[in-house]
């Protein structure tokens, strides 16, 4: 046996060493709650008050094309991907939804062929984000249907491609798969900010997806945004999400817009006695931080790997650094075939390779855990034997 090593945060040096309980450890969501030390100190510079006479109105702009997007959400959106430089907003048309989720929807509704047609095939590459694969079997829409793999898909034949980059669960950037010419593409950059990879330009493709759950890590608020080229597959997604839920929370898009507004203040802002800490780097150290013990714990219990990234160069930081994503993608080596399962008998609970078409060998496990669940997690991947 070795002798146990105690990971804590580097922000809580001085406290005493967290005792393993035997608790189970859930990384299996990404659940971003992380982040809250964050928002906890920005005190009133973000809470929101909304009266009862406000947010009354089906309508935000009845002459947008997405006319239930409020104001000052949109302006707030231009001014962070502006400030970030990871998204071209330039001529884009913005389409609020509840999370990139229901965007996601939207898009492969908008993107479907006319009427009549056979269900157009929706592909990502492996792993891929299996949460696609859930809603698309669970939605078992006449206008589309799963076809798995993009690497492996050769119909000359209309198709949809999945672009997660970085990717959820492996991390890597991603670039499309599939190399035809009747191919639709919706970019998922849900991970695509500075705490998790290098911004090495601005995106500027025909559909990309962001949401406020993993950038400023609200969640809960239920906000997502699609930049859209095209004025008509804009207008389509807009009229999809008026069919499920005639337009988006206002009330969760001003608190939305609240929250974007203090990241750009605070990037902006920075060194400002009001505005103690830079998001993104706050942000940044918790990802780098948790890398890098997270290497060490995996390098000590020789049961695991992990991929290795390249470095690029952040035009946003000014740095060059390595990928550091939301999720480890976990590989188990000395003959344990089943990842999920070995870990699951010592409490710890994952997302198994299989939920994202790859071997169980793999498992997702999340980053963004608040900090005890973190380093219980990492004590006792170091102490693990087959
Ligand atoms: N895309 C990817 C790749 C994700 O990982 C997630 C969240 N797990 C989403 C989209 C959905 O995010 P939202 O909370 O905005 O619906």
């Amino acid at each position: 046996a070795v002798a146990p090593v105690y990971y804590s945060s580097s922000s809580s040096a001085d406290s005493p060493p967290i005792t393993d309980d035997g608790r189970i450890i859930n990384l299996d969501h990404g659940d971003p709650t992380m982040y809250e030390k964050f928002w906890k100190q920005t005190g009133d510079r973000t809470t929101v008050v909304i009266s009862g006479w406000q947010s009354i109105s089906y309508f935000s702009d009845p002459s947008n094309v997405c006319w239930f997007l409020e104001g000052a959400l949109e302006r707030e959106i231009i001014r962070l991907h502006e400030i970030v430089g990871n998204a071209v907003t330039d001529d884009r048309y913005i389409i609020v939804g509840t999370g990139s989720t229901q965007l996601f929807q939207a898009a492969l509704y908008a993107l479907s062929l006319p009427e009549g047609a056979e269900p157009v095939s929706v592909v990502s590459a492996l792993p891929y984000y299996s949460f696609y694969l859930n809603v698309i079997d669970y939605m078992k829409s006449g206008l589309y249907k799963w076809a798995g793999d993009a690497e492996s898909f050769n119909k000359e034949e209309p198709y949809i491609e999945l672009i997660t980059s970085p990717n959820n669960p492996d991390g890597f950037m991603r670039q499309p798969k599939v190399n035809r010419s009747m191919g639709m593409l919706i970019h998922d950059f849900a991970y695509y900010w500075p705490q998790y990879a290098p911004i090495t330009r601005a995106a500027d493709h025909d559909l990309m997806l962001f949401t406020i759950s993993k950038s400023s890590g609200h969640a809960g608020v239920r906000i997502g945004w699609a930049l859209v080229k095209d004025k008509e597959v804009a207008k389509k997604m807009t009229k999809f999400i008026e069919l499920s839920s005639i337009g988006v929370s206002k009330d969760s898009q001003l608190r939305a817009a609240k929250i974007l507004q203090a990241i750009s203040d605070s990037t902006e802002l920075a060194g400002d006695s009001e505005i103690s800490k830079n998001f993104f780097e706050f942000s940044y150290n918790i990802m780098a931080d948790r890398w890098k013990q997270l290497r060490e714990a995996v390098k000590q219990s020789e049961l695991f790997s992990l991929p290795e990234f390249p470095s690029a160069y952040c035009k946003f930081s000014n740095r060059s650094f390595r990928t550091q994503p939301a999720f480890a993608w976990l590989r188990c080596r000395g003959g344990i075939e089943d990842c999920n399962d070995f870990l699951q008998n010592h409490k710890i609970l994952t997302r198994g390779g299989r939920h994202f078409g790859v071997s169980p060998e793999y498992v997702r496990v999340s980053m963004l855990a608040g900090d005890d669940n973190f380093h219980l997690f990492l004590n006792r991947l170091s102490m693990l034997w087959p």
